[in-house]
């Protein structure tokens, strides 16, 4: 039997204003067919996808967390951060999601530079041109090296190119922790810290991060996010309680293909012994 069960709660999520697949309206769509009750659309620097999820989601009776994923920085290391529950007029969050947009196209010309150094022909428009009206991203020169036969698929593009060990500096470019998350919290939001295990941090490393994060006002750590094994998301829940953080938990679902689990799919948590953080909505 496999270890990722369905659930009623998935508080992690991308669509097309990020670096999803499916659109707004799609992704509740599914997520309703899925049985999920609670949803949280999560795009990377942006909420412009939350109007037309929300309405979907007033149609279908599904209640709509109100979510952003913010990249942020903690010592150099890039971080993501999930914000939950907000104010979709919030001007702190316009303001902060407008700075992390500035820096995406920044960055992404930077990327371009940096694979032009490397010997491959310049991407920086056709990275802009992939992601339209999306927040630009790694993944979309992702799928411009693939289109352009650079490389076989995403995964190798990412692994050769564009990981995060392969940047060097171009990973310094996102707010420190220590300024976003003390602004964000007078607007009344949660403040997430995203998938802990995704980072290059030993464990003694993570925990600095989560001390630093407690301090600065962040509220919970997300104990699943898809993938993780089950004895990680233990070892999460042990945290959470240690840290006296809330628990969240969702997908990080992208779009039916790549490394991403199913909406609404995720390794199972143990709710008795966290403290949910969706039991306030
Ligand atoms: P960015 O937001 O530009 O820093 O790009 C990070 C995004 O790239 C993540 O949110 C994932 O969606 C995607 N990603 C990271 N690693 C991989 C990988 N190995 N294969 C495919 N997509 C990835
Ligand atoms: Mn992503
Ligand atoms: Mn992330
Ligand atoms: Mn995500």
């Amino acid at each position: 039997m496999s270890d990722k069960t369905y659930q009623h709660i998935d508080l992690h999520t991308h669509s097309t204003a990020s670096d999803g697949k499916l659109s707004p309206t799609e992704l509740v769509t599914l997520a309703h067919q899925e049985g999920v009750e609670m949803l949280a659309l999560t795009d990377h620097d942006t909420i412009a996808g939350l109007p037309e999820a929300r309405q979907v989601a007033a149609s279908l009776g599904v209640n709509l967390v109100s979510g952003c994923e913010l990249s942020v920085a903690w010592k150099k290391i890039p971080l993501h951060m999930v914000a939950l529950g907000f104010d979709e007029n919030c001007p702190r969050m316009a303001a902060w999601t407008q700075r992390n947009q500035s820096v995406r196209l920044e960055r992404g010309r930077q990327i371009a530079d940096l694979l032009r150094k490397k010997g491959l022909p310049d991407l920086f428009d056709k990275a802009v041109a992939e992601a339209g009206q999306s927040q630009l991203g790694r993944p979309h020169f992702a799928k411009v090296m693939v289109q352009e036969g650079i490389v076989k698929d995403a995964n190798k593009a990412f692994d050769h190119y564009l990981g995060n060990k392969k940047l060097g500096q171009i990973r310094d470019v996102w707010p420190q922790l220590e300024e976003i998350v003390p602004d964000l919290v007078t607007t009344g939001c949660e403040l997430v810290m995203a998938h802990p295990k995704r980072y290059p941090l030993t464990v003694t490393k993570l925990k600095s991060v989560l001390q630093d994060f407690k301090a600065y006002g962040g509220s919970a750590i997300e104990v699943a996010s898809g993938n993780e094994r089950p004895d990680y998301v233990r070892f999460l829940e042990r945290l959470s309680r240690e840290f006296e953080f809330k628990a969240s938990a969702g997908s990080d679902y992208h779009g039916p293909f790549g490394p991403w689990t199913q909406v609404g799919r995720y390794t199972q948590i143990h709710e008795q012994e966290i403290s949910p953080i969706w039991y306030q909505w």
